[in-house]
């Protein structure tokens, strides 16, 4: 129905990749290794980077053909389809509205040839409070020098591209807002940016695949060139933080959604496989109407975030509208988990073990309530458009510190 020719097409590459991508899904879940293989497969098919522009190398596509690759790899790989969310959104797509000329061919170069850029906001003293960030990026002459700690950054140690909002300082210490800065690692080829280190990988429940990193700068210097986003107060800093992020929400509940979706599938096929007290347990109207939920929830997912990939966002950025992205994630990611869990259900004592992928898909769909924006303050930026007012949800305001602005 949204369909156009090109979403054909993509969708037939994304299906034919899946299909190549399931057979090796739990490997990358119990080896907890980045699945450089499928990134290959997904450089050749032009995914990595597909929403880039023309003129610099990509192919512009939409975000609602990037959507349709998402679900599809997504239904047999959620680690794989978390790689295309971030080689098309997120902090590629913030390079691409924001940056200079040369930092666009940069990236564009990076993520066409199968990067997968990090974007590092989160610190252990600011998650949703995004804004409280401490990692400080201080004027020195035509540079600036960065110091702090980042941590859950997907991808630290893979990603050779890192997009790192930091507070700025002037020469004398005095605060100018929020910036963003690009930062290149690359060990492997011999960039190796001192005062840049991946200092820690976490162990999660789900998507073990893709390292979760604590990343540390001590005395990191950025030229001026790679200043991407320059400080414009906290307030316009902060927001332009959140526009470039509404891409990542919908790439995000997009994962959501084809985790869902192929738990839907599994789930479909085993009530017919499945005999018990003589029949089909297909034919026990309490799995038929469980069925029908679940359904019904990824269908309504799906046209939310086709919504809101179609959407933008006021003042002409190539970015989703932030009310019915945070909308579209928050009703995908809490379907989706609901949906998968159903799915295990019906396959009884055989979904809880490790033969069928609902036990991986179960661990791997239950971040997306957390990650990219919780489901609760999303639901405050959606609750605060219906209600015609923003809420400081600091108890004395908005801006906290002194200097602040
Ligand atoms: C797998 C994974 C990958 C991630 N990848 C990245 C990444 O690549 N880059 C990056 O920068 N970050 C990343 N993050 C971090 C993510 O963005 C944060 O986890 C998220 O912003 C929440 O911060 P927090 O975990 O510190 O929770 P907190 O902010 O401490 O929240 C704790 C709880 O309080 C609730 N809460 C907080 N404030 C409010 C409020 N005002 N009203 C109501 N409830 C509230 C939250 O919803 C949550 O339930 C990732 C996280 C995960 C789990």
């Amino acid at each position: 129905m949204l369909d156009n020719k090109d979403t054909h097409a993509y969708r037939a590459i994304a299906r034919e990749l899946a299909a190549k991508f399931a057979p090796r899904a739990a490997e990358w879940d119990q080896t907890r290794n980045y699945c450089w293989p499928n990134v290959a497969d997904l450089t050749d098919a032009g995914l990595m980077g597909m929403t880039i522009p023309k003129r610099y190398g990509g192919q512009g596509a939409s975000y609602l053909d990037t959507c349709v690759v998402i679900e599809e790899i997504a239904r047999a790989c959620t680690l794989s389809s978390r790689i295309v969310v971030e080689a098309n959104m997120g902090g590629i797509a913030a390079i691409m509205a924001y940056g200079t000329e040369d930092q666009k061919a940069f990236a564009a170069d990076l993520v066409l040839k199968g990067d997968k850029p990090a974007i590092c906001i989160t610190e252990p003293e600011a998650g949703s409070a995004a804004t409280e960030m401490r990692t400080t990026a201080r004027r020195d002459g035509n540079r600036y020098i960065l110091n702090g700690t980042k941590h859950w950054i997907t991808g630290g140690g893979i990603s050779k591209l890192h997009v790192i909002f930091a507070r700025v300082e002037n020469e004398d210490g005095a605060p100018e807002g929020i910036g963003a800065f690009i930062v290149h690692s690359d060990p492997a080829n011999g960039v190796r940016p001192a005062g840049f280190s991946v200092t820690e990988r976490r162990r999660t429940l789900g998507l073990c695949g893709m390292p979760e990193t604590e990343l540390r700068f001590e005395d990191l210097i950025v030229e001026d060139k790679f200043v991407l986003l320059p400080p414009s107060g906290f307030k316009r800093g902060f927001a332009d933080l959140m526009t470039a992020y509404n891409s990542q929400r919908v790439g995000a509940g997009t994962v959501a959604l084809g985790v869902a979706a192929g738990a839907l599938d599994h789930a479909t096929r085993y009530m017919k496989e499945r005999h018990q007290f003589g029949r089909p347990i297909a034919e026990f109207q309490g799995l038929q109407w469980m069925l029908a939920d679940m359904d019904i929830g990824v269908h309504a997912s799906r046209l939310m975030l086709h919504e809101a990939a179609r959407s933008q966002g006021p003042g002409g950025l190539p970015f989703p509208d932030m009310v019915t992205a945070a909308r579209a994630k928050t009703f995908a990611t809490e379907t989706a988990i609901k949906v998968v869990s159903d799915a295990l259900q019906i396959f009884g004592a055989r979904g809880y073990g490790e033969q069928e992928p609902l036990e991986r898909m179960y661990r791997d769909v239950r971040m997306f309530t957390i990650g990219g924006g919780t489901a609760q303050i999303l639901k405050t930026l959606v609750a605060g458009s219906r209600l015609g007012i923003k809420t400081p949800q600091t108890r004395d305001g908005y801006a906290r510190r002194a200097g602040d602005v």
